[in-house]
């Protein structure tokens, strides 16, 4: 059996890597990296909805064990942190880092060397949580961690708020990705992360990963390699819609898919202010989310 090895080192040997730092960097001139499209020049350290211009801040990096089985294995999925977020939604259970900006500066040598350690620690993967903002860096970083030895699975662990376009730029780098599918409505997506449009770029940037690298597959020992894997929170009241989440999962992108239903939502940061997010969800309502997935022939992650 071949050794296993990731998107981005073949990316920096043949050479493609290098010219999709240079088209990301050029995309920061006048941003629009992601759907926000803010067109600001973050190389002078303008910023746009991100709050992030030239200065890439990371909350934490550590071994991660609450994440999916396949990624915790035995020794933990190495979880990078990045500070802020394009999507920003009003009721983040981390708004201390997606909001408020917890975090400490860091230049692209700083994250590689973050992912050296998460490797040197054992952990079974690379996860860029919240990383659409931050690509051209995570694009660098991944040059310097690769030239040294780095050889984990790479996942772009997102909201799923991401554009086609710079989606592109990580096709052949990525190895695994694990977007949310949030809102299958306009208007909650519009009410909770002034993201009306959120629905729609969710369904083209899931077609576009797997697209790029189809369904979950693990190694022999059980930890993922490559793939998609979908996470849904289910949402008090169905704000989510999750059985259109799931049929169009089904009829448009795999009936393979790897499903994540999450039971975790709760009222954080600024969700009280909507009656209708005030409240976690009810065991009724995680059940019922659950039995659609299963339903339409998904495979639930357990
Ligand atoms: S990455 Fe930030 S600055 Fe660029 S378009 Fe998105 S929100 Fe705006």
């Amino acid at each position: 059996m071949k050794p296993y090895v990731p998107n981005y080192v073949k990316a920096r040997k043949s050479g493609t890597l290098a010219a999709k730092i240079a088209r990301a960097r050029k995309i920061l001139e006048k941003c629009t990296l992601c759907p926000r499209q803010c067109k600001v020049n973050r190389l002078k350290g303008e910023t746009g909805v991100c709050n992030t211009g030239t200065k890439v801040l990371v909350s934490s990096f550590s071994p991660h064990f609450g994440e999916e089985p396949f990624f915790v294995g035995s020794r933990g999925s190495g979880t990078i942190f990045f500070t802020f977020c394009n999507l920003g939604c009003l009721f983040c259970q981390n708004y201390e880092i997606s909001h408020k900006g917890d975090g400490r500066e860091t230049e692209p040598g700083d994250i590689a060397a973050m992912m050296l350690a998460l490797e040197q620690a054992g952990c079974h993967n690379i996860n860029l949580v919240t990383p659409t903002h931050v690509v051209p860096w995570i694009l660098e970083a991944l040059d310097i961690a690769a030239e040294q030895g780095l050889s984990l699975p790479l996942i772009y662990n997102s909201s799923g708020y991401d554009s086609v376009e710079t989606l592109k730029l990580l096709d052949g780098v990525v190895d695994i990705y694990l977007p949310d599918f949030k809102f299958w409505e306009s208007e909650p997506a519009r009410r909770f992360c002034n993201a009306p449009d959120y629905p729609e770029i969710a369904k083209a940037a899931i077609k576009e990963m797997h697209a790029q690298v189809g369904d979950l597959k693990v190694s022999p020992t059980g930890t993922a390699i490559s793939g998609v894997v979908l996470r849904h929170l289910v949402m008090p009241h169905d704000l989510a819609g999750t059985e259109k989440v799931m049929e169009f999962i089904r009829d448009h992108v795999s009936p393979d898919m790897v499903v994540n239903v999450m039971s975790q939502y709760r009222p954080c940061y600024l969700a009280r202010r909507f009656p209708d997010l005030s409240r976690g969800i009810t065991t009724d309502e995680f059940r019922s989310a659950v039995k659609i997935a299963r339903n339409m022939g998904l495979t639930l992650v357990t």
